[in-house]
């Protein structure tokens, strides 16, 4: 499943990204289709499908790296908020089977996002 997977594909540079930041245990790339200027993908570097299938170790890993990611998006776009989203199974908005993160930068009522 791994070896059809994009974002695996991504993690190991087979398909070029923006990155934005990496370490031994996740990596964070722009969104190819942003909703708003600096929209960052966080995955996990190891294959989990979504939520679901995730343990906590590597939740935990994951998620304790977006403070960190976000403070780097704030000092390079300078929104005025920030959306964390996760999307899990088609029914949720899902479309990439490894777990990801969203980071949406926010720049008042009328980014055109939500
Ligand atoms: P989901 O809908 O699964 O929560 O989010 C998947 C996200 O991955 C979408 O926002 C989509 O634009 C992004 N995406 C899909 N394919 C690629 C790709 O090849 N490169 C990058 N950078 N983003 C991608
Ligand atoms: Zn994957």
């Amino acid at each position: 499943m791994s070896q059809d997977c994009i974002f695996c594909k991504i993690r190991d540079g087979e398909i070029p990204s923006a990155k934005v930041y990496e370490d031994e245990d996740v990596y964070a790339f722009l969104d190819i289709s942003q909703v708003t200027k600096g929209h960052t993908l966080v995955i996990p570097k190891e294959h989990v499908k979504n939520v679901y299938e995730t343990s906590s170790d590597v939740a935990e890993k994951l998620f304790s790296r977006v403070p960190k990611i976000a403070n780097a998006i704030k000092a390079t776009y300078e929104p005025v908020g920030l959306n964390v989203l996760n999307n899990n199974e088609e029914a949720a908005g899902q479309s990439v089977f490894h777990l990801h993160i969203h980071l949406i930068p926010r720049y008042g009522k009328n980014d055109g996002f939500g």
